[in-house]
């Protein structure tokens, strides 16, 4: 039986309050609401933090907070975000990995303009220094491709040893200055990744349906929750992530599949044990 892992992104660092009230930004209601997305079935929380005002921050405090709080209420993966602040320094972007030591955390693995309005910047000595980082940590990175570019660079890095195989992809699609969310880039994409890959995708907005049921047919895994989208459905916000994660749940065995654990999901990953 396949096993699908859902992964939960509760937070991102854009959505605002203002975009939708039920956005959990403080640790308590980051953790909460992962929470009830692991008991819906998330098997990993890809984790953003904001500061007091609720702008996205790479600070180390919150991120310990946010994350023992989590680990309070379940075993649910961990996966941190290394870019949740376009101003953070390069040892700011790590230093919450060393601290913590998650399960996972992202590699966004290229640079890129961002929403038509400021650069991502993912220059090749922090992707170097960052790579080693993780190798160090004995932190599985999670290789964010918003282009097909992103993925010679991971194979880059794959050949000088910044990276391990196998890989664990996330495939971002619709983000303006990415590639766009078509069911045609997915199959593209997903073929340039070498085959002892895992994978997963999503598309933000309204291709969000769409994709994930092009993943689910292609044998991916699958992301939902606020960071990528605040509307549930057209003209209706989210009123929480365990929303989006019980739709996916049902959408994954009306497929005739099972929503990975944890568990199951470490395995199928390669986690440390
Ligand atoms: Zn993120």
């Amino acid at each position: 039986m396949r096993k699908v892992i859902i992964t939960v992104a509760p937070t991102g660092a854009w959505p605002t309050k203002k975009d939708n009230p039920n956005v959990p930004l403080t640790p308590k209601e980051i953790a909460e609401d992962v929470y009830e997305s692991y008991k819906a079935g998330a098997a990993i929380a890809h984790i953003h933090v904001r500061d007091d005002e609720g702008k996205g921050t790479m600070n180390k405090e919150k991120f310990e907070e946010t994350v023992a709080l989590i680990k309070e209420k379940c075993d649910i993966i961990i996966n941190l975000t290394t870019s949740g602040d376009l101003n953070a320094t390069d040892e700011e972007r790590q230093a919450h990995l060393k601290s913590i030591r998650p399960e996972m955390a992202s590699y966004d693995c290229g640079s890129m303009n961002w929403m038509h309005k400021s650069v991502f910047l993912n220059a090749p000595d922090f992707l170097e220094k960052l790579g080693k980082t993780m190798q160090e940590y004995h932190i599985k990175p999670e290789i964010e491709i918003f282009d097909a570019g992103m993925i010679y660079n991971a194979l880059y890095y794959v050949k000088k040893g910044v990276l391990k195989e196998p890989l664990h992809y996330q495939f971002v699609l619709g983000a303006p200055g990415g590639i766009a969310a078509t069911v045609e880039n997915l199959v593209f994409l997903k073929n340039l990744i070498p085959p002892n890959s895992t994978w997963s995708a999503f598309g933000i907005g309204k291709a969000h349906i769409p994709i994930m049921l092009a993943t689910l047919a292609l044998g991916g895994h699958i992301r939902v929750g606020m960071e990528d989208n605040v509307m549930f459905a057209k003209g209706q916000l989210a009123e929480s992530n365990a929303q989006f994660v019980v739709r996916a749940a049902n959408i994954i065995r009306e497929c005739g599949y099972e929503v990975a654990t944890p568990e199951e999901a470490r395995e199928i990953l390669g986690l440390r044990k």
